[in-house]
């Protein structure tokens, strides 16, 4: 299997290049030439396995140019040990056709886990094959979910280096701490007094910078990236739509006699992209319904065709999908484009230099009729999270709840009743002080008190990760400015 750039089809690499590299040299993403087709016997065969031999199965279709063995270590390493109970994604039932996949029972509670502890191995494997032998530094700059995911996801691997940037008054008091108490001889967090785009600039200036590169390469090092644009991080969540497919089996062929819909919380178009790569290899999948918050970019695409980034950023009680480049759409309209590497780069330059670009009729008809798109209010969210707990007993965290909200508008739009898998992306613990208020209830100031009191209310726990915080050990309390990020990132490396 080999793959091409998303805006240059010369291009063309095998899996291990694709993901120790990150990303295409000219700026393009890497996409399987073809998707591999799963027949009813595989799905047979992968109901009566479990998670890790279903992602053996799974991601050896994908990555033809790694061994038995390598599969084997990188899906042991990843969901062996780190998981509740070693079920990195079970399916809990909300009613008759309605089913949560909880993907939050991983080491820092949300669904970037499922990816983020395999990509270490993926990439470690992947460098080793390209034959490099490099030390391969990682750097991150983060709003939040993506820098501790990470740092827990590399920690301690051998060959690596971490380093994450957080803008210093730009994340949750509990994201704040999960990264400053990281654990691991090979990790570094440091804040920037600056905001997110700002953290996010220095990161890729300094990637770019030849002088820093060449400086790195004399010491035998290389920098990579560990965001979703990396073809590493989004094979593993084709996994749990595969997986979840498996396990609804089990209620038997006629449940699923006319397939099933998907409801992905959406940001950066990642975990919905995984969803559709699931479909394209036989999971009877119907409808993909991308649910957004008021950053509603892409209910507005998927409605009109223009994609339009020029518009009013929200800060929203669902932060994760605060986003308005949701960058794994450009995978999407390659594949629908039937790979026009030309066409996607003209759409991606427009992006660029004027916010926005249209697609063809040809395509907007191919997208409307894979998915749907909406969106949620705040107060609908509140309300979501407020009712699903009256009605089923059942806790649900922001993100969540704007999927939940926006398949109960799909439902009333179009009639369509088929039994339905609603991805569920952060435990509710990590927003503790939005649940709580949702539920109606006063927010105690200290961040451990309001979970304390989410606790009680709702007869759940604690997740132990989150708790454990309490006691946890500060290790990181750096600061820099903006404009250092390149020295603190030499100086950490012992290079002068
Ligand atoms: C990252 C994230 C999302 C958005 O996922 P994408 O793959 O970026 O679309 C949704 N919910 C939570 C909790 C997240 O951390």
């Amino acid at each position: 299997m080999l793959y091409n750039s998303t805006r240059d089809n010369a291009q063309a690499v095998e899996a291990a290049c694709a993901i120790a590299h990150g990303i295409s040299k000219e700026g393009g993403l890497f996409v399987p030439q073809s998707v591999p087709k799963l027949t009813k016997e595989d799905f047979k065969a992968l109901k009566g396995m479990s998670y890790v031999e279903r992602a053996k199965y799974i991601l050896g279709l994908f990555l033809t140019d790694f061994t038995e063995q390598e599969l084997e270590y990188c899906a042991k390493g990843a969901y062996l040990g780190s998981f509740d109970n070693d079920l990195p994604a079970p399916l809990k039932a909300l009613d008759d056709k309605v089913s949560i996949l909880e993907l939050w029972h991983g080491p820092t509670c949300a669904f970037k886990d499922l990816a983020l502890q395999i990509l270490p191995y993926l990439l470690t494997t992947s460098s080793k094959k390209v034959g490099d032998g490099k030390k391969t530094v990682i750097l991150v700059a983060t709003s939040g979910d993506t820098g501790k995911a990470a740092l827990e996801g590399f920690k301690d691997v051998p060959g690596t280096e971490i380093m994450v940037f957080y803008p210093n008054d730009g994340v949750s008091a509990m994201q704040q701490l999960q990264m400053n108490t990281q654990k691991g001889e090979n990790v570094y967090v440091c804040a920037i007094n600056g905001n997110f785009d700002d953290a996010q600039t220095g990161v890729k200036t300094i990637f770019t910078n030849e002088n820093i590169k060449n400086l790195l390469a004399e010491n035998n090092m290389e920098f990579s990236s560990a965001n979703s644009i990396n073809w590493g991080r989004l094979a593993p969540q084709i996994i749990y739509y595969i997986s979840s497919y498996c396990d609804l089996l089990d209620k038997g062929e006629d449940y699923l006699k006319d397939g099933f819909n998907v409801v992905v919380p959406t940001g950066n178009f990642g975990n919905i992209l995984a969803a559709y790569y699931a479909r394209q290899m036989g999971a009877p999948i119907g409808k993909l319904i991308c649910a957004s918050n008021s950053n509603n970019v892409l209910s507005d695409f998927l409605k009109t065709g223009t994609y339009n980034r020029n518009r009013d950023f929200y800060t929203t009680i669902s932060p994760s999908m605060d986003i308005l480049i949701s960058s794994n759409l450009e995978r999407m309209l390659y594949e629908l484009t039937d790979h026009n590497d030309k066409q996607v780069a003209a759409w991606q330059d427009a992006l660029k230099n004027e916010g926005k670009y249209t697609v063809t009729d040809d395509v907007l008809s191919k997208l409307k009729d894979l998915f749907f798109g909406g969106y949620c209010s705040e107060e609908e969210t509140a309300l979501t999270i407020k009712n699903v707990f009256e009605k089923y007993g059942y806790l649900i965290d922001t993100h969540t709840a704007v999927a939940v909200s926006v398949y109960e508008d799909y439902k009333a739009q179009t009639g369509d009743t088929r039994p339905t898998v609603i991805a569920s992306t952060a435990s509710p613990y990590k927003f503790a002080n939005s649940v709580l208020s949702a539920l109606g209830e006063t927010v105690p100031e200290q961040e451990f008190e309001a979970a304390e009191k989410l606790s009680s209310k709702t007869a759940t726990e604690i997740p132990a990760p989150i708790s454990a915080l309490r006691t946890a050990e500060i290790r990181f309390s750096n600061v820099c400015e903006k404009d250092d990020m390149n020295k603190v990132v030499l100086n950490h490396l012992g290079i002068k």
